[in-house]
């Protein structure tokens, strides 16, 4: 079995210290732990240099991620973050169209895949969201959505860019809700996904690809979630910003692994 993913996305929370307490404490927790899960830490762009400086200790247990970066290049874009700007703080993973971002910052399909190349040419690992509303789902469209977000974005990889790329499955109707998908809804979803890019890129490179699931995932499902076939870990929101839950979302995963 290929190892797990944890994701955090600590989204808009934190000050400073605040931040540098929750990345010390997590590094401290996971310090006797022989990790084969691979564990992401998301901050706020402003603490890049937080998360990178800890990544890249000899001893670090984590990686070091971002939520959000500009579709463009560089140059006059007041308030935007390159990609190129990133990858010089050695950032090695970048969420791209979190629904919170569809939703607020207008992102679209076509955003969201500039953003992706960006990251790509970087040498950064994308992590693509998609998921449908509470509406699409209740209308049984679900499927539909999911396929026209693939399609439209890692369907036009090559087949090198998506071995650098990950995805996360997260219903919107479960991102900060406390109402997550069922384990069978996550395993059909991430299921379906999977069978998109075998389509596109066959067997292999299904198989090979991460597809995380996101979505109110706690302490306490996490073993459940990440138990199911198609889960390859999760990103992980609201409990990502208590260190006890996280551990727990990480042991999650190192059980599962060990079981397999
Ligand atoms: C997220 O924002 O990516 C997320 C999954 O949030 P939460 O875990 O809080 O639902």
């Amino acid at each position: 079995m290929k190892p797990k993913i944890v994701i955090g996305n600590w989204k808009m929370n934190k000050d400073f210290e605040e931040a540098e307490d929750l990345i010390t404490t997590i590094e401290e927790e996971l310090a006797d732990y022989q990790l084969q899960t691979e564990v992401v830490l998301c901050p706020p762009a402003v603490y890049a240099e937080l998360v990178t400086d800890h990544a890249s200790l000899e001893d670090s247990r984590f990686y070091a991620g971002l939520q959000n970066v500009s579709e463009f290049e560089n140059g006059a874009y007041t308030g935007e973050v390159s990609a190129e700007m990133l990858a010089s703080m050695e950032v090695d993973f970048c969420i791209v169209g979190h629904s919170e971002r569809r939703k607020y910052f207008g992102e679209t399909d076509e955003i969201v895949l500039k953003k992706m190349h960006r990251l790509l040419d970087n040498d950064i690992v994308p992590v693509m969201c998609c998921g449908e509303t509470l509406e699409e789902r209740k209308a049984g469209k679900h499927f539909e959505v999911v396929q026209k977000q693939i399609e439209s974005t890692i369907c036009t990889l090559t087949a090198e860019e998506l071995e650098r790329t990950m995805i996360a499955y997260e219903p919107i109707w479960a991102i900060g809700t406390g109402e997550t998908a069922t384990p069978a809804q996550a395993q059909e979803m991430l299921a379906f996904i999977r069978s998109l890019i075998e389509k596109k890129f066959g067997t292999e490179m299904a198989v090979f690809t991460y597809i995380l699931y996101g979505g109110s995932c706690n302490g306490k499902n996490a073993l459940e979630l990440f138990s199911q076939p198609d889960v390859d870990g999760g990103l992980i929101g609201g409990a990502s910003l208590k260190p006890d839950d996280f551990i727990k979302i990480i042991e999650a995963a190192e059980t599962v692994i060990k079981e397999n």
